[in-house]
Protein backbone atom coordinates (compact mmCIF):
# COMPACT_ATOMS: atom_id res chain seq x y z
CA UNK A 1 0.00 0.00 0.00
CA UNK A 2 1.59 3.05 -0.91
CA UNK A 3 0.48 6.48 0.74
CA UNK A 4 1.75 10.01 -0.36
CA UNK A 5 2.17 12.54 3.28
CA UNK A 6 1.99 16.12 2.26
CA UNK A 7 3.45 18.20 4.89
CA UNK A 8 5.35 21.01 5.41
CA UNK A 9 6.63 19.89 8.99
CA UNK A 10 9.69 17.62 7.63
CA UNK A 11 10.39 16.12 11.20
CA UNK A 12 6.90 15.17 11.82
CA UNK A 13 6.73 13.57 7.86
CA UNK A 14 10.03 11.50 8.54
CA UNK A 15 8.39 10.51 11.68
CA UNK A 16 5.63 9.51 10.09
CA UNK A 17 7.33 7.76 7.77
CA UNK A 18 9.17 5.51 9.91
CA UNK A 19 6.35 4.23 11.37
CA UNK A 20 4.50 3.75 8.70
CA UNK A 21 7.26 1.47 7.12
CA UNK A 22 7.38 -0.66 10.45
CA UNK A 23 3.78 -1.09 9.62
CA UNK A 24 4.08 -2.51 6.12
CA UNK A 25 3.47 1.04 3.92
CA UNK A 26 5.53 2.88 0.99
CA UNK A 27 5.57 6.31 2.14
CA UNK A 28 5.86 9.15 -0.41
CA UNK A 29 6.58 12.84 0.67
CA UNK A 30 5.65 15.85 -0.41
CA UNK A 31 6.17 18.98 1.42
CA UNK A 32 4.24 21.63 -0.50
CA UNK A 33 0.92 21.70 -1.53
CA UNK A 34 1.82 22.28 -5.27
CA UNK A 35 4.25 19.19 -5.59
CA UNK A 36 1.61 17.22 -3.35
CA UNK A 37 -0.92 17.86 -6.32
CA UNK A 38 1.29 17.08 -8.89
CA UNK A 39 2.33 13.74 -6.92
CA UNK A 40 -1.37 12.71 -6.17
CA UNK A 41 -2.26 13.51 -9.48
CA UNK A 42 0.54 11.54 -11.32
CA UNK A 43 1.02 8.08 -9.20
CA UNK A 44 -2.02 5.86 -7.97
CA UNK A 45 -1.39 6.24 -3.97
CA UNK A 46 -4.01 4.36 -1.98
CA UNK A 47 -4.30 7.09 0.80
CA UNK A 48 -3.27 10.72 0.76
CA UNK A 49 -2.33 12.00 4.18
CA UNK A 50 -2.97 15.82 3.59
CA UNK A 51 -1.59 18.71 6.03
CA UNK A 52 -4.31 21.82 5.81
CA UNK A 53 -1.69 25.05 6.16
CA UNK A 54 0.95 24.13 3.77
CA UNK A 55 3.48 26.21 1.87
CA UNK A 56 2.33 27.66 -2.40
CA UNK A 57 -1.37 25.84 -2.32
CA UNK A 58 -3.18 24.90 1.06
CA UNK A 59 -4.39 21.49 1.93
CA UNK A 60 -8.21 22.89 0.88
CA UNK A 61 -6.63 24.08 -2.70
CA UNK A 62 -4.95 20.61 -3.15
CA UNK A 63 -8.30 18.68 -2.18
CA UNK A 64 -10.56 20.64 -4.47
CA UNK A 65 -8.13 20.69 -7.72
CA UNK A 66 -8.00 17.01 -6.82
CA UNK A 67 -11.58 16.30 -6.71
CA UNK A 68 -12.07 18.51 -9.90
CA UNK A 69 -9.31 16.31 -11.49
CA UNK A 70 -11.41 13.46 -10.46
CA UNK A 71 -9.09 11.57 -8.46
CA UNK A 72 -10.98 10.32 -6.31
CA UNK A 73 -8.06 8.52 -3.45
CA UNK A 74 -9.06 8.43 -0.17
CA UNK A 75 -7.88 11.87 1.36
CA UNK A 76 -7.13 12.08 5.56
CA UNK A 77 -6.92 15.58 6.12
CA UNK A 78 -4.61 17.20 9.13
CA UNK A 79 -5.87 19.54 10.65
CA UNK A 80 -4.84 21.75 13.66
CA UNK A 81 -7.07 22.48 16.53
CA UNK A 82 -6.92 26.17 16.63
CA UNK A 83 -7.47 26.36 12.47
CA UNK A 84 -8.81 29.04 10.90
CA UNK A 85 -10.78 26.58 8.60
CA UNK A 86 -13.60 24.63 9.79
CA UNK A 87 -13.25 21.05 9.66
CA UNK A 88 -16.33 20.27 8.25
CA UNK A 89 -15.40 22.33 5.06
CA UNK A 90 -13.06 19.03 4.63
CA UNK A 91 -16.11 17.02 4.71
CA UNK A 92 -17.26 19.39 2.06
CA UNK A 93 -14.50 19.73 0.05
CA UNK A 94 -14.50 15.57 -0.44
CA UNK A 95 -12.13 14.56 1.73
CA UNK A 96 -12.46 11.22 3.90
CA UNK A 97 -11.28 12.13 7.07
CA UNK A 98 -9.34 14.03 9.32
CA UNK A 99 -7.36 13.97 12.04
CA UNK A 100 -6.69 17.14 14.74
CA UNK A 101 -2.86 17.52 15.22
CA UNK A 102 -1.45 16.40 17.33
CA UNK A 103 -2.52 12.59 16.88
CA UNK A 104 -1.41 9.83 17.67
CA UNK A 105 0.30 7.36 15.44
CA UNK A 106 -1.98 4.33 16.57
CA UNK A 107 -4.94 6.33 15.71
CA UNK A 108 -3.78 7.42 12.07
CA UNK A 109 -2.72 3.63 11.55
CA UNK A 110 -5.93 2.90 12.22
CA UNK A 111 -7.47 5.56 10.24
CA UNK A 112 -5.43 5.14 7.24
CA UNK A 113 -6.73 1.65 7.27
CA UNK A 114 -10.28 1.90 7.53
CA UNK A 115 -10.13 3.92 4.22
CA UNK A 116 -7.92 1.18 2.28
CA UNK A 117 -10.75 -0.84 3.72
CA UNK A 118 -13.25 1.05 2.11
CA UNK A 119 -11.51 2.03 -1.02
CA UNK A 120 -11.67 4.49 -3.51
CA UNK A 121 -14.76 3.45 -5.96
CA UNK A 122 -15.79 5.05 -8.72
CA UNK A 123 -18.20 7.88 -6.70
CA UNK A 124 -21.28 8.75 -8.13
CA UNK A 125 -21.33 12.77 -9.29
CA UNK A 126 -24.80 12.86 -8.36
CA UNK A 127 -26.61 12.08 -4.88
CA UNK A 128 -30.50 11.35 -5.76
CA UNK A 129 -32.98 11.42 -3.23
CA UNK A 130 -36.63 12.00 -5.20
CA UNK A 131 -36.54 15.15 -6.78
CA UNK A 132 -33.51 16.72 -4.66
CA UNK A 133 -30.28 16.32 -6.17
CA UNK A 134 -26.90 17.17 -4.39
CA UNK A 135 -23.40 17.07 -7.17
CA UNK A 136 -19.99 16.55 -4.58
CA UNK A 137 -18.35 17.66 -7.29
CA UNK A 138 -19.37 21.67 -7.86
CA UNK A 139 -21.81 20.89 -4.90
CA UNK A 140 -24.46 22.20 -6.12
CA UNK A 141 -28.00 20.63 -4.46
CA UNK A 142 -31.04 21.66 -6.63
CA UNK A 143 -34.89 20.37 -5.78
CA UNK A 144 -36.19 19.80 -9.81
CA UNK A 145 -35.16 22.61 -11.64
CA UNK A 146 -34.33 25.26 -8.79
CA UNK A 147 -31.00 25.47 -7.61
CA UNK A 148 -31.06 25.57 -3.91
CA UNK A 149 -27.80 27.90 -2.47
CA UNK A 150 -26.74 26.83 0.77
CA UNK A 151 -24.00 27.64 3.54
CA UNK A 152 -21.14 25.50 3.94
CA UNK A 153 -22.67 24.21 6.63
CA UNK A 154 -26.12 23.61 5.18
CA UNK A 155 -24.51 21.58 2.61
CA UNK A 156 -22.55 19.03 5.25
CA UNK A 157 -25.58 18.75 7.02
CA UNK A 158 -27.79 17.66 4.48
CA UNK A 159 -24.71 15.31 2.55
CA UNK A 160 -24.65 13.74 5.93
CA UNK A 161 -28.36 13.41 5.71
CA UNK A 162 -28.95 12.61 1.99
CA UNK A 163 -26.08 9.37 2.62
CA UNK A 164 -28.48 7.99 5.19
CA UNK A 165 -32.18 8.88 4.34
CA UNK A 166 -34.93 6.90 4.90
CA UNK A 167 -33.14 6.44 8.62
CA UNK A 168 -33.47 8.21 11.50
CA UNK A 169 -30.87 10.03 12.68
CA UNK A 170 -30.33 11.51 15.87
CA UNK A 171 -28.85 14.83 17.07
CA UNK A 172 -26.06 13.20 18.92
CA UNK A 173 -25.08 11.59 15.21
CA UNK A 174 -25.61 14.90 13.42
CA UNK A 175 -23.61 16.61 16.09
CA UNK A 176 -20.49 13.82 15.59
CA UNK A 177 -20.30 14.22 12.07
CA UNK A 178 -21.34 17.32 11.31
CA UNK A 179 -19.99 19.42 13.55
CA UNK A 180 -16.42 19.04 14.96
CA UNK A 181 -15.74 16.47 17.73
CA UNK A 182 -14.63 19.09 20.41
CA UNK A 183 -17.80 21.44 19.75
CA UNK A 184 -19.31 22.94 22.29
CA UNK A 185 -21.88 25.46 21.45
CA UNK A 186 -25.39 25.52 21.85
CA UNK A 187 -26.88 22.57 21.75
CA UNK A 188 -29.94 23.74 19.63
CA UNK A 189 -27.88 23.96 16.74
CA UNK A 190 -29.21 21.15 15.12
CA UNK A 191 -32.30 22.49 15.40
CA UNK A 192 -31.56 25.37 14.29
CA UNK A 193 -30.04 24.35 11.14
CA UNK A 194 -32.24 21.68 10.33
CA UNK A 195 -34.97 25.02 10.19
CA UNK A 196 -32.37 26.47 8.33
CA UNK A 197 -32.33 23.58 5.51
CA UNK A 198 -36.24 23.10 5.66
CA UNK A 199 -36.67 27.30 4.21
CA UNK A 200 -34.76 26.07 1.57
CA UNK A 201 -35.22 22.56 0.65
CA UNK A 202 -39.08 22.13 1.59
CA UNK A 203 -40.75 25.20 2.64
CA UNK A 204 -40.80 26.94 -1.23
CA UNK A 205 -41.64 23.29 -2.65
CA UNK A 206 -44.64 23.03 -0.04
CA UNK A 207 -42.65 19.76 0.89
CA UNK A 208 -42.06 17.92 4.11
CA UNK A 209 -38.86 15.91 3.02
CA UNK A 210 -36.90 16.71 6.56
CA UNK A 211 -39.30 15.72 9.57
CA UNK A 212 -38.26 15.77 13.37
CA UNK A 213 -39.49 12.52 14.50
CA UNK A 214 -40.12 13.24 18.20
CA UNK A 215 -37.76 12.32 21.28
CA UNK A 216 -35.60 10.49 18.07
CA UNK A 217 -34.08 12.43 15.79
CA UNK A 218 -34.58 13.83 12.28
CA UNK A 219 -35.69 11.74 9.04
CA UNK A 220 -35.50 13.21 5.50
CA UNK A 221 -37.14 11.02 2.93
CA UNK A 222 -37.42 10.13 -0.88
CA UNK A 223 -40.61 10.62 -0.90
CA UNK A 224 -41.72 13.92 0.90
CA UNK A 225 -45.36 14.75 2.04
CA UNK A 226 -46.90 17.40 0.91
CA UNK A 227 -46.81 20.13 4.02
CA UNK A 228 -50.62 20.74 3.77
CA UNK A 229 -51.20 16.86 4.31
CA UNK A 230 -53.11 15.51 7.61
CA UNK A 231 -52.69 19.02 8.81
CA UNK A 232 -49.50 18.26 10.00
CA UNK A 233 -48.46 21.16 12.96
CA UNK A 234 -45.39 23.25 11.83
CA UNK A 235 -42.45 21.48 12.60
CA UNK A 236 -39.65 23.30 14.54
CA1 LIG B 1 1.66 22.66 7.94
Amino acid sequence: MRILMVEDERALAETVRRGLRIEGFIVDIAHDGVSGLTAATDNAYDVVLLDLMLPLKNGYDVLKELRQRKIWTPVLMLTAKDGEYDQTDAFDLGADDYLTKPFSFRVLVARIRALIRRGAPERPVVLTLGTLTMDPVNRRVRRGDSVISLTAREYGLLEYLMRRHDQIVSKAEILDHVWDPAFEGADNVVEVYVGYLRRKIDAPFGLQSLRTVRGMGYLLSADPTPAAAAGAPPQT
